[in-house]
């Protein structure tokens, strides 16, 4: 268990990658703070579950993450409770699907608040911690979309993007503080998030549920498998090991050999 005596928040942590993250890092020992909606029963079962793996402290936060004063609150939440915190996962996110004429402007400012501006909060608030312990470890779920484009989704190509630059910033700016700051980017995982946009992407592109699945989500990735959530939480957790502190400001892509064509 070498994550024991750390502590973690995982962003959008209630489903799909986010869950598999905080799961990963519970069985190695970190007493894990989770985040994101759902039901609240649903989620009091995670956080036993984890609080079991873990044998430490699970604590769930349901900071809203377009909401910067509820980032920091959880910030503020997670150093009373365990000091730090060590390790911050920005996960959380959401997609929307349509042509740039018709994309509804709530559509784009909700999707660079989530999948950008959030991660801007969380590393302003959660830095200075991971300084005065002279370690720590920042891995946000980036996306192949922080590298190519698809049609009918702007804003969350421009908000991936953004990400990339905003890791490398923060990397180099923490690079002699024991602190690493690395985006994770897959190719199409299996969650609710790709599961929800199927049928907007039918609506957009006027094809069947599965000519979406074969035409636009397994055609870009040449190994025709979806990711899993547990390849991408077990890339996440080397991450976190002192094997891996020389890796830094890097976008490491998972994405079944999309972006190599
Ligand atoms: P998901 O829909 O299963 O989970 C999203 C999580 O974010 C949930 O826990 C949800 O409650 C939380 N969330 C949404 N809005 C929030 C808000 N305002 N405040 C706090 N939490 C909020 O999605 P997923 O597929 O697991 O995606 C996780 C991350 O991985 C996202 O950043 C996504 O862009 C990225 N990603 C996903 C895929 C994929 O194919 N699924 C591919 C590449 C990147």
């Amino acid at each position: 268990m070498f994550l024991k005596g750390k502590s973690a928040i995982v962003t959008g942590s209630t489903s799909g990658i986010g869950l598999a993250i905080a799961r990963a890092l519970a069985a190695e020992g970190a007493s894990v703070m989770l985040n994101g909606f759902g039901e609240a029963d649903a989620i009091e079962t995670i956080r036993a579950e984890l609080a079991a793996a873990s044998g430490a402290e699970a604590l769930h936060d349901g900071a809203d993450m377009t909401k910067p004063e509820q980032i920091a609150a959880m910030v503020d939440r997670a150093h009373a409770a365990w000091g730090g915190p060590d390790i911050v996962v920005n996960n959380a996110g959401i997609q929307y699907v349509s042509g740039i004429a018709d994309f509804p402007p709530e559509k784009w400012d909700a999707i660079l608040a989530i999948n950008l501006t959030s991660v801007f909060h969380m590393m302003r608030a959660a830095v200075p911690h991971m300084r005065a312990r002279g370690w720590g470890r920042i891995v946000s779920t980036a996306s192949a979309h922080s590298l190519v484009a698809s049609p009918n989704k702007s804003a969350y190509v421009a908000a991936k993007h953004g990400l990339v630059g905003l890791t490398k910033t923060v990397a180099l700016e923490t690079a002699t503080d024991g602190i690493t700051v690395n985006c994770i980017s897959p190719g199409y995982v299996w969650t609710p998030l790709v599961e929800s946009q199927i049928p907007d992407t039918m609506k957009a592109r006027g094809m069947t549920r599965e000519q979406v699945m074969n035409d636009v989500l397994l055609a870009a990735q040449p190994t025709k498998e979806f990711v899993t959530p547990e390849q991408i939480a077990a890339f996440a957790l080397f991450l976190c090991r002192e094997e891996a502190k020389a890796i830094t400001g890097a976008n490491l892509s998972a994405d079944g050999g999309w972006t190599a064509a």
